[in-house]
């Protein structure tokens, strides 16, 4: 890691971070943990920062809530081989006070010594302002997306950019980073693939084609969900999605054995009854795990794990 920081100054921690604002960069490899030993990424979605740091929003004080999850990861007895932020980083239309903000909160997280950070675009940020701001390190692999492909020991994780149009709600991958990401996963078909980026998959109602009603179901997902996953299911070592979007940490595997893994926000969530908070992967040769840490302590789903099978690619 090209880390180098000798100084707290302001203008220095901005340079400081975009050089840790790995998300550009074509290919970018991690220190390996020794073998045997679980590799770990901290998995953060839906910050929504607000230039005002006392902001609150839906019963929410949006900056404690990140402060809190930052100390838990800061504060894991292993440090993160990574930390990966799916989208929705802004409050609500990624105004350039929210990206500096955020890179204040994210503060522990920089600098000597810490793990290289990938910022996600969501719905509400705004891709020239994020780049303006945080000047992700590296020429853009391709200009209409903020992609990255981080090459970890057990697991190679593909960052793609669901971001449509700013504060509208639906999102899309788009054919060129359809085309990105099918070379870059055939070109990396040796280890096994998991793919984060901000919007959940929605499928058309194709079964009631015919019913008008169905048919106007509102895009609130992925456009082009169909297309995405099915790229998605043409390689066999894609073990899994990862999003956020929904604020609603869930689960699901589909036939194919892919999973959808639903990532919690940071922020408010929509529904009291779900959990806020992040996800920590760990990961061995066989297999990645998934645990909830929920900012509520005594959520009922706090330290839940998803497992994925990370085993033979084809
Ligand atoms: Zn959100």
């Amino acid at each position: 890691m090209p880390i180098h920081v000798d100084s707290c100054s302001r203008r220095h921690f901005l340079s400081t971070s975009a050089l840790l604002g790995g998300g550009l960069l074509t290919r970018f490899s991690l220190g390996a943990a020794a073998d045997g030993d679980p590799e770990s990424y901290a998995l953060l979605s839906d910050t929504h920062i607000s230039a005002d740091p006392a902001k609150v929003l839906r019963e929410t004080h949006l900056c404690d809530n990140l402060k809190a999850v930052v100390a838990e990861v800061k504060g894991r007895p292993k440090r993160a081989a990574a930390v990966f932020l799916s989208g929705d980083a802004a409050l609500n239309d990624g105004q350039p006070g929210d990206y500096e903000q955020l890179l204040t909160q994210l503060s522990p997280l920089l600098g000597e010594g810490a793990p290289p950070l990938h910022i996600g675009l969501g719905n509400h940020d705004d891709r020239a302002n994020f780049r303006a701001i945080v000047k992700p390190r590296g020429p853009a692999t391709i200009e209409s997306k903020h992609v990255a492909l981080v090459e970890g020991r057990d697991v190679n994780w593909f960052l793609v950019d669901t971001l449509r149009f700013t504060n509208k709600v639906e999102g899309e991958l788009g054919e060129e980073q359809r085309q990105w990401l099918n070379a870059a996963l055939k070109a990396h078909a040796d280890k096994p693939a998991i793919v984060v980026g901000h919007h959940n998959p929605q499928f058309p109602p194709a079964a009631q084609a015919e019913n008008a009603e169905a048919t106007q179901v509102k895009h609130t997902g992925i456009v082009d969900t169909e297309l995405f996953v099915s790229l998605l299911e043409s390689h066999r070592h894609v073990k899994a999605y990862i999003y956020g979007h929904t604020h609603n940490w869930s689960h699901q595997r589909r036939e194919s054995g892919l999973h959808f893994i639903n990532l919690p926000p940071v922020a408010y969530v929509f529904d009291k009854a779900r959990p806020n908070g992040w996800v920590e992967v760990t990961t061995t040769p066989g297999k990645a795990v998934f645990k909830l840490h929920a900012l509520s302590k005594t959520h009922p789903e706090e330290g839940a794990t998803v497992e994925l099978a990370l085993g033979p690619t084809s």
